[in-house]
Order: structure tokens, then sequence, then C-alpha cells
């Protein structure tokens, strides 16, 4: 594989098409690797507390990003949050147009900073506003592995109450 052509115009871009080889090992870290095996053995959610600044993260952070304090308490922070903003996608990847809208939103857990990137979902398009409580909703625990996709979407909130800041 090479760009054959000699490249006369460099004003003009050129292009190839044709595939290159990634092979790559995410790691979660200490915090993400909990956080992951809650959502995987209990569907839920785990913050790490800051008890300098009382604030609680998720997703999880080794390190508070106020005073930098090294974070090892984990809490429990349940599965309710709000719609802290989204957007609408109507279009594939390749451009072409979706048989129904897509929403992704930035939600934040109650009583937490930071926020988890996912889809809306069991909700209409239309009626979707920030601010709008939702609640995590989760493959059936024989199907997770310890991953975000272990996340359906955030939905209309079922029969859990919601946690005050
Ligand atoms: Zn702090």
């Amino acid at each position: 594989m090479a760009i054959t052509e000699k490249l006369n115009n460099t004003t003009k871009p050129t292009f190839w098409e044709d595939r290159i080889p990634v092979n790559y090992v995410y790691t979660y870290g200490l915090a993400g690797e909990r956080f992951f095996r809650a959502i995987k053995d209990k569907g839920t959610f785990l913050a790490t507390y800051c008890p300098h600044c009382e604030i609680s993260f998720v997703p999880p952070k080794a390190y508070c990003d106020h005073c930098f304090a090294k974070l090892d308490r984990y809490v429990d922070v349940g599965t309710v949050g709000f719609v802290e903003t989204f957007t609408i996608s109507y279009e594939n990847m390749d451009g072409s147009r979706k048989k129904e809208p897509t929403v992704l939103a930035m939600v934040r857990i109650d009583g937490t900073d930071g926020g988890l990137i996912h889809y809306i979902t069991g909700i209409e398009v239309e009626d979707i506003a920030i601010g709008m409580p939702v609640e995590a909703i989760f493959k059936p625990k024989s199907k997770r592995v310890g991953s975000i996709e272990d996340i359906v979407g955030f939905g209309p909130i079922r029969n859990s109450k919601r946690r005050k800041k």
C-alpha cells in the first residue's frame, strides 16, 4: 500500500481508501474497573466521593478535579438522574437518513458531578427536554459484560424515587 501517483499539486488534497489494522487494549483504570463491575454485577452506578469538596463523581475519578485529593471512597448513587443536555441525530454514519432519529444525552446522576453520555429511549423525541428526569435501563444481568453497552439507555423513571442533592 502506497501512494503511487506523483504529487505535483500540493494544495489539492489527495487520498486513497484502504484499511489500517489497529490493535489496542483499553483499560478502565482503577475507578473505571469498579464502576463497570457495579454495572455488571448490581445494575447500579458507583461514584467516588471527595470529603473535602463534598462532591461525588460519576463516572468515578481516582483524583478530585477540584482539590486533587486521591479518592478511594466509593458510593452507590443509584440509576436516576436528569438530562443535562442532548442532541438528536437524523443521519447514519454514512450520511443516509435514519428511519427513526436517535437521541444522545448527557445524563447527570442525581447528587453527583459529571455525567454519562448515552441514548435516550422510550420517550418521544419531541418530549425530551433539558432537566427531564430519567433512569438507566440495563441489559438483563446474564447479558452484561462490564461495559458501557450494558446500559441500553436512559428512559422514563419507572418506580424509583429521585434522590435529593
Ligand atoms: Zn476535592
